[in-house]
């Protein structure tokens, strides 16, 4: 009854395999499996920090994060570049986190007030931070200000007036880039493109002139440069890279024929990792990419990276609730969901998935709907993922959740935020406890009229 059998997708039958459990955990230094203790993240293994703390949990390797903001660094030094890494918060905003790479000597691209807060408290000095966004309010830039961040990025002609306004009011003055939009297709998913003339974000690279010219006549401002980020989870090459940066080194070259001041370039984020077996960019090819397009102007460059440093680190570790058997197909379902790890749902994104039991790891695998408990069709995680068949409480990781993981979580279904810890060599601790019950419920209150007390 050929109808009736499992139709196994062209990812299992052959055609682009998925990688192995061996080629994922090869390609990941920070991850080994022994025989004994199942999956480890540097000398811990997770099924000990699953009795610890529960599932769902995100684990962080300090150790990768570590390694991961030397490469970059020691890419930018390799190429003769005179440049500073601002570690993009927005991709993982926990406080041990920024702490590691505050060590590093990262500084921060903030995008709102708390992530300004974050940095500062995980002790990224003022001057390390440069503010982005396309609508900071003016308590954000009031801030901002009072913090005297390295460089405030200007989204549109009305922020820089009202930045003006009020930079003047308080007697001060703010140093800030223009952020530019340099038409360039990234090549990337659609909801994370953004240096394209359609998208929300910086000015149109033929405005960028006469705008510049007003910032350096408006008082209370500063111009410094210029800035640029033109998507995320870029993959495709450097094509798109050097097309952007070609346009703000001829923007730089007529800035400077106005006799307008530009002090350095800020190359944005978006260099992308191999969450499944794409050919991912090295930090190399981008710091070759800036030398060649922006170094004949000899200007120091600022970067902004988050998910290059913070995605393979970091895990998202879970359980199995159950293993259900449909019409014609196994389903896998866990204790994490949608709400928890938001990337498939919203990006149609692929994590790699690997069983952390030393006997499941090595168990025949068969094509499995990965899926969490969520109401929604959309809380499924994979669809026929070649996974061992797993009993109740089996422990699994979802690779590479290090960014745009835990901090695009919600309590959607009323479930708690899961539990953060960070791994260093043998120890471990919890970052971020589970989010209680009563922390969920707290914040809720019955009018009087409702019943609640008056
Ligand atoms: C999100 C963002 C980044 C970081 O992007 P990644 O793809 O995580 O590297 C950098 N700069 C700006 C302005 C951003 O909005």
């Amino acid at each position: 009854m050929a109808a009736s059998l499992p139709v196994a997708p062209a990812s299992v039958l052959g055609a682009d395999p998925d990688p192995s459990f061996a080629e994922l955990l090869a390609a990941r230094s920070h991850l080994s499996m022994h025989a004994h203790d199942g999956l480890m993240v540097e000398e811990v293994p997770l099924a000990r920090i699953a009795a610890v703390v529960g599932t769902p949990t995100w684990v962080y390797s300090a150790g990768a994060l570590r390694r991961r903001a030397r490469a970059l660094k020691s890419a930018l030094d390799g190429a003769g570049l005179r440049a500073s890494v601002h570690y993009a918060v927005k991709a993982n905003t926990s406080l041990a986190v920024l702490k590691v790479l505050a060590d590093e000597g990262l500084g921060a691209d903030v995008v709102s007030e708390g992530e300004l807060r974050a940095a500062r408290a995980a002790g990224i000095p003022g001057s390390g931070i440069v503010f982005s966004g396309v609508g900071k309010t003016e308590r954000e830039l009031r801030l901002a200000i009072a913090e005297d961040i390295a460089q405030i990025n200007l989204e549109s002609a009305e922020e820089a007036e009202a930045l003006s306004a009020l930079a003047t009011s308080l007697g001060r003055t703010a140093r800030v880039a223009l952020r530019v939009n340099p038409d360039v297709d990234a090549r990337t998913h659609a909801k994370i493109t953004t240096g394209r003339s359609e998208n929300k974000f910086g000015v149109a690279i033929e405005d960028a002139p006469a705008l510049y010219a007003r910032l350096a006549a408006l008082p209370g401002l500063e111009p410094v440069g210029v800035a640029t980020h033109i998507g995320s989870q870029i993959t495709s090459g450097m094509a798109a890279y050097r097309a952007a940066y070609a346009r703000l080194a001829e923007l730089v070259q007529a800035l400077r024929a106005e006799g307008l001041p530009v002090r350095h370039i800020d190359c944005g984020g978006g260099l992308g990792i191999p969450y499944r077996d794409e050919p991912a960019p090295m930090p190399e090819a981008l710091a070759g990419a800036i030398k060649a397009t922006l170094g004949p102007l000899g200007l120091p460059v600022m970067l902004e990276p988050g998910r290059w440093i913070a995605g393979p680190p970091g895990l998202l570790l879970a359980s199995v609730v159950l293993q259900k058997q449909g019409t014609n197909r196994r389903f896998l379902v866990l204790d994490a969901a949608m709400n928890d790890l938001v990337r498939p749902a919203m990006y149609d994104a692929w994590h790699g998935i690997l069983p952390v039991g030393p006997v499941d790891f090595v168990a025949p695998a068969s094509p499995a709907d990965v899926v969490g408990p969520v109401c929604e069709t959309g809380d499924t995680f994979a669809r026929g993922r070649a996974l061992p068949s797993l009993k109740p409480r089996a422990l699994v990781a979802f690779l590479d959740a290090g960014a745009y993981g835990a901090v695009m979580s919600s309590t959607y279904n009323m479930r708690p935020f899961a539990a953060e810890v960070m791994v260093d060599g043998t120890r471990f601790a919890v970052v971020r406890d589970r989010q209680t019950y009563d922390e969920l419920l707290g914040g809720n209150r019955l009018p009087a009229w409702l019943g609640g007390a008056p």
